[in-house]
This record gives structure tokens, sequence and C-alpha cells, in this order.
């Protein structure tokens, strides 16, 4: 284990060499829009926006939490605007993505969590650009049933929400989120669909977890219905962030990939520069729905 401030030669980052980099970043410019890519300093960014593959984040980017590890700015939400379904699916049809990843802050301001707008960006996305996969990364909407519904009722392909971090380590990492929520909603948003959704979670590594608490993670992931899996390094977006306690090797990322098989995920990506939505159009979840 590397206890240290610096970061390893494996977390070195490509420098944008791409004209499609370019030409993707004045496009979402243009549209107004806003990443996850670029609110969290995703180290991928050179690489994915590259490959024309972005994670929009809808409903504003200001959060009602504040998360330890996250980059994204803590006050009041402003108001929720009409026309962001119709810029979203016009960024998707612009950048011809085959699969899009739609995440939001947690608005713990509304009533409804930000449910229904997930459902009109999802509905508007699907009929400007039929045939696309479509990936949600949602909050927990604070468990509630018909916020949950309401997205659900859009039927997206893919339902991801991120336990981020292990049981034990819940409370200092996540902001009022709660590790036994996640599952349920989790379990929840597949029973809604009527099992026909492709449920995912993540995990960020190096907060200082065991690795039996990661284990531990991952057996109550599957017995709550999660099939995909994502680990990645936690990285520390400012000196005002939880500190890195460890940098995990690449060569243990590929060991926990392959217990998380062994133990029973259909599909897990595992790696230093893994994030939730990397790569994410290398599998394809049609083929894991009936
Ligand atoms: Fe954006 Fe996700 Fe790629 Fe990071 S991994 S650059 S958040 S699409
Ligand atoms: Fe970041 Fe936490 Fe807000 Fe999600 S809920 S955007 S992780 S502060």
């Amino acid at each position: 284990a590397l206890h240290t401030e610096r970061k390893p030669d494996w977390i070195k980052v490509r420098l944008p060499n791409d004209p499609k980099f370019w030409s993707t970043k004045s496009m979402i410019t243009d549209l107004n829009l806003v990443t996850v890519c670029e609110e969290a300093q995703c180290p991928n960014r050179w690489e994915c926006w590259g490959q024309g593959t972005a994670t929009f984040m809808i409903a504003g980017e200001k959060c009602t939490r504040a998360c330890g590890f996250c980059a994204v700015k803590t006050a009041r939400p402003d108001a929720l605007e009409l026309d962001e379904p119709a810029r979203v699916a016009e960024a998707t049809k612009r950048l011809d993505l085959k699969h899009v990843v739609i995440t939001a802050v947690a608005r713990d301001d509304l009533r409804d969590g930000g449910g229904e707008h997930f459902k009109n960006v999802i509905n508007k996305v699907r009929e400007v650009n039929p045939g696309i996969i479509i990936e949600v990364l949602t909050p927990d909407f604070n468990d509630k049933d018909f916020a949950l519904e309401l997205c659900m009722s859009a039927r997206p392909h893919i339902f991801n929400h991120n336990l981020e971090t292990v049981e034990r380590l819940t409370p200092i990492v996540r902001s009022r989120a709660k590790y036994q929520r996640s599952l349920t909603v989790l379990k929840k948003a597949k029973a809604m669909a009527g099992g026909k959704v492709v449920t995912k979670s993540g995990l960020m590594l190096g907060l200082g977890e065991k690795e039996e608490e990661l284990y531990q993670a991952m057996d109550d992931l599957l017995a709550h219905d999660v099939t995909v899996l994502t680990l990645g390094q936690y990285l520390r977006p400012t000196p005002r962030h939880l500190p890195v306690v460890e940098y995990i090797t690449p060569e243990k990322f590929d060991e926990y990939k392959q217990v998380a098989l062994d133990k029973g995920f259909r599909h897990v990506a595992s790696g230093p520069l893994v994030r939730s939505s990397y790569h994410a159009a290398d599998f394809r979840p049609e083929l894991d729905l009936i």
C-alpha cells in the first residue's frame, strides 16, 4: 500500500490530441449543457470526449448535498430548465451517440427529487434518437417510491446508482445517503421495471475500505439484484475533500474484477481510472435483457 499524496504513474492522464475532443467541447458549450466529465474533473474526459461519449448532468450544477469526495458545488439549486430535455436530446443526436449516460445532482429541494425531470429527459432522448441505449445514474430520491417510479416509467435500459463506498465508511463519505437505502433503491428500480432493466452500481476504492468490506458490498449488491459493477480509484478533487488513503494497484483491481465475476456479476469494469460511465458503451445491455 502506498500512503502518499503523490499520484502513482498509473494514474497519469493522457493530454487531448484528438480533434473530436474539441468539437465535443464546443458543442456542449453551445447547447449550454453541463457534463459530469467536467464537473467531477473526470480523468477520462480527453479519452471519452475524443470518442464522442459524454455524461450529461441534468437538473443544474448545484447540489443540495455535500459528499466528501465530490467536486460538485453545494448550494441552493436553481429552478429546473424546461427546455433541458430537448437540449440533451439534441446533443445526443449531434454527437451521434449510441449510448448516453444521464445523471443529476441530488435535488432534495424538489418534492420528487427530480424524478419527473429524469422521465422527461429520457422520453425526449428516445423520441429524437430512437435506438439509443439510455443509462441513468440517479440519486437515491430519498427512497420516495413515486419519484423512482416517475424515472422508471420512462424505461431506461440501465439504472445505475452508486454505492460509492463500503457500509462502514458511508457516513463520512456520502452526505445524507445511507448504504441500505441505496441498496433498496437498486432493488426497487429493477422490480418496478418488471426485471426489464439492467441495474448497475459502483464503488470508489482507496478511501480506507478493507478487502472483506468490499467483498461484503459485492455480496450485498448481488443480493439486491445488481448485475453490473464498476470499481475505480478515488482521487481527491481538492485539498478540502477527503484524502486518498491508498492507491490500489492495477493488479489488485484485476484481482477484484475476477472475484466479482466469480461471485456472479455479469459485467465488471475495474481499474484505477474506471468511473461509473467509463466505456459504458462497451457493455450492451440488450444482451442481458429478455
Ligand atoms: Fe465523462 Fe464518464 Fe467518460 Fe468520465 S468516464 S469523461 S464522466 S463519460
Ligand atoms: Fe456530488 Fe453527493 Fe451531490 Fe451526488 S449527491 S452530486 S455525489 S455532492
